[in-house]
């Protein structure tokens, strides 16, 4: 069956937002088409329009039903407009625009005849809400259509009517999974929950939802009869939900509880009670510095999307890259740029390494095909795109070179230098830690072609790339490695070629802080839970067996050298590890020993490295150790111009290392600690505990004058600041 014909009856008044069509059938189609943007989201005038459109289909009783689609490639409705949201916090501003949502959401529940959501695209948040709203959902399938609710990641909840529908919709249990993890569900297992009716490829859509409204399969949905057989509550599954979320948030998170709280509440509640309880945790929760950071966390993600290029330069294109060394890095990288339509030649010194490198790249591969990131027919043509090589190849046609090989500079000088007559594009990266750049490109004919694209490891999870500028990198070097980065979907942070660069620079003296408390006798496990409660994703021991107690230690060494401040170990405890052949995770030994079966325990032998535990521990000042070693760090690389705004230092390390989102970030949690209050801490911890702690100049000057990092607006409740 072809698409069915529409006939436009657009009003002339009508906004731009959303085009009204109706079919000759008499079925009213609305296509959300936002000018001028790849997406589509609920703003105010958004909201305006649809009320208007409403206006009209509650007067036209006859029509026979109501579609709701989107133009954009990609996207249904990635939700509300978090721009104005953030404008203004106030109660009533707050209560105001989410009963907007929700009394629109519910004119489409209670048209006279039946409605259908044919989503293509993401649909996030208010997107799938207005869904829900609908009697019927029908999804396409297209990699690129997703349905969730992910606002308690955001610190707020789903309150245009998501947390009180989708439980009725779905069941309780498969709903707080939705709701409590944000989740975000592709066509074919949004169909196996229930969150839509159908799946339909994408250019049978409309036809469907046609079809079902005429066929009568798509029924109003009666909400009386859903609250005549409203389930009771399950008790047991609303306290397993509790006891999960406390164990994945420590309590740091108050959105996940307070979404757990209105929707079970909604499940023995009428409807306009569930929405006005879903309007006062809103209120509450978007008030709160929780959610005020992750928004802003989403904020800089964008920011990072729109880093500009070097003035009236253009990028180069880059469809094929030399990347040297195939081992942890180079094979993640080669794996991600392939799986982007890159073509890869894989370049290492023999057939072990490649082979190794090889079999890491199908690994990647197989394990996306499990996940269902690509089909196994897509997996394989990726996979195919990269060519590994050992002996001398043809280069002159490679777009870019990325160097992935052992972190040595005499090494790393010596593969430019081979490379330096036989490629001729103008980016030669490397994905050196902390080496610099600019000793990398020394010697080279044209130095000016080296910058730095440091990838994190796991490159396939990790989304930042710092992208090193050197004194004398080009910038068509420049603008071609931010351009390339945007393009594989990473976000890039542009950092001045320094000793660290940015991350590894704040994240080093943590580390070496917390192998120093471990050797004047703190416990390994109370090292690490501290840093867990205070928000990290891992303990910083635990951080340093991933990172391997080798790796660690070498970097160490290096930026101790370079760096001036930096206060070397007076015994290095891992030297001795290091001498007992543990290497941390890759070991099986290290801080911790790894069993099967993802099991680990802290390693029992590690006590003969170690003093008792001092007989008093003051845990708060143990975590101060931990966190202002940090803040200042973050402060002195600000200062020195690494990167250009502290909006750069939080950004930075939440992606970079998972730097306790819901604080925001160092510098924003200097500011929510108060300046005058870190460099007190910072001077107190310089006397008990070493010189090291010496507040950084910048610091002590903001204390003076009563300076933030960031302006703030008057707070509107207590900041997430630990003592
Ligand atoms: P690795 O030891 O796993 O791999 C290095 C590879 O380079 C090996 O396969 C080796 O055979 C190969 N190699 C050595 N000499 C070579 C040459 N002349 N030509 C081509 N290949 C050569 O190291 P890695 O962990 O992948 O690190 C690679 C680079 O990335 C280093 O500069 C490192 O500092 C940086 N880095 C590492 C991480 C990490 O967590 N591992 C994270 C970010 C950046």
């Amino acid at each position: 069956m072809a698409e069915p014909e529409l006939t436009t009856q657009t009003l002339p008044e009508e906004g731009q937002n959303i085009r009204r069509e109706i079919q000759d059938s008499g079925i009213a189609v609305l296509t959300f088409d936002r000018p001028k943007s790849s997406a589509n989201i609920f703003d105010q005038q958004t909201l305006d329009e649809l009320n208007n459109h409403l206006d009209f289909l509650e007067s036209n009783p006859e029509l026979k039903g109501m579609i709701i689609r989107s133009a954009k490639p990609k996207i249904f409705i990635a939700g509300a407009d978090l721009n104005g949201f953030a404008q203004d916090l106030s109660p009533e501003r707050l209560g105001v625009a989410t009963q907007l949502g929700q009394k629109t959401f519910d004119r489409i529940a209670n048209l006279r005849y039946p409605s259908i959501a044919a989503i293509h695209g993401v649909a996030l948040g208010g997107g799938l809400e207005i869904a829900l709203a609908c009697d019927c959902r029908i999804a396409s399938l297209d990699p690129a259509t997703k349905v969730g609710l992910p606002e308690t990641t955001l610190g707020i909840l789903p309150a245009w009517g998501g947390s009180t529908r989708l439980p009725k919709l779905v069941g309780l249990p498969a709903a707080l999974e939705a709701i409590l993890t944000g989740r975000q569900y592709p066509a074919r297992q949004a169909l196996k929950l229930g969150i839509v009716d159908a799946v339909a490829y994408p250019e049978r859509l409309t036809d469907l939802a046609t079809r079902m409204l005429l066929t009568g399969a798509a029924k109003k949905r009666s909400y009386k009869l859903q609250l005549s057989n409203r389930a009771p509550v399950s008790k047991v599954v609303a306290a397993q939900a509790q006891k999960k979320i406390l164990a994945r948030t420590r309590g740091n998170y108050p959105a996940p509880l307070k979404a757990l709280e209105v929707v079970v509440a909604g499940l023995n509640a009428t409807h306009a009670q569930s929405l006005e309880n879903e309007k006062n945790a809103f209120a509450e929760l978007a008030r709160g510095p929780v959610a005020q950071n992750l928004i802003r966390v989403f904020f800089l993600q964008e920011r990072a999307k729109k880093v500009p290029l070097p003035a009236d330069v253009s990028p180069k294109p880059v469809s094929k890259v030399l990347v040297m060394g195939a081992g942890t890095m180079g094979s993640g990288i080669a794996q991600w740029l392939s799986a982007r339509g890159i073509r890869i030649v894989l370049k290492d010194v023999g057939p072990e390494p490649l082979g190794k490198g090889m079999q890491a790249i199908a690994k990647l591969y197989h394990d996306g095909v499990k996940r269902r990131l690509f089909t196994e027919a897509e997996a394989s043509r990726a996979f195919d795109r990269v060519v590994p090589v050992f002996e001398d190849v043809p280069l002159q046609d490679v777009d870019m070179v990325i160097e992935a090989a052992i972190e040595k500079l005499d090494l790393k000088k010596e593969i430019f230098a081979a490379l330096d007559s036989k490629v001729r594009c103008e980016t030669l990266a490397t994905n050196t830690s902390a080496l610099s750049i600019d000793s990398i490109a020394d010697g080279l004919s044209r130095p000016e072609r080296v910058v730095g694209i440091h990838f994190f490891n796991p490159v396939h999870r990790m989304q930042l790339v710092e992208v090193v500028i050197g004194p004398r990198t080009s910038p068509v070097a420049q603008a071609t490695a931010i351009q390339f980065v945007k393009a594989i979907g990473k976000l890039p942070v542009v950092v001045k070629d320094s000793p660290g660069f940015l991350v590894n620079r704040i994240l080093l003296p943590y580390m070496v802080e917390a192998v120093r408390l471990f050797s004047e006798g703190y416990r390994v496990d109370r090292i690490d839970k501290l840093m867990l409660d205070f928000g990290m994703p891992m303990g910083p021991l635990r951080l340093n067996d991933e990172v391997g107690l080798d790796v660690s230690q070498h970097v160490a060494k290096d930026l101790m050298q370079r760096v001036k401040h930096f206060a070397p170990l007076q015994s290095d405890p891992l030297e001795q590890m290091l001498a007992k052949g543990w290497l941390g995770r890759k070991s099986r030994k290290g801080f911790y020993e790894y069993g099967s079966g993802g099991k680990e325990w802290v390693n029992p032998q590690l006590t003969q490295f170690q003093p008792g535990e001092p007989s008093t521990v003051d845990e708060s000042e143990l975590r101060n150790r931990l966190v202002m070693v940090m803040v200042n760090e973050a402060a002195r690389c600000l200062a020195e111009g690494v990167v250009q705004s502290p909006a750069d230092v939080d950004f930075a390390m939440i992606m970079g290392t998972g730097w306790a989102p819901f604080r925001g970030g160092p510098l924003q949690y200097a500011d929510s600690v108060g300046i005058s209050g870190v460099v007190s801490k910072l001077n107190a911890l310089r006397d008990r505990v070493g010189q090291h702690f010496e507040p950084c100049p910048v610091l002590i000057d903001m204390a003076n004058g009563a300076a933030t990092f960031f302006p703030h607006a008057k707070s509107v409740s207590s900041p997430v600041a630990a003592n």
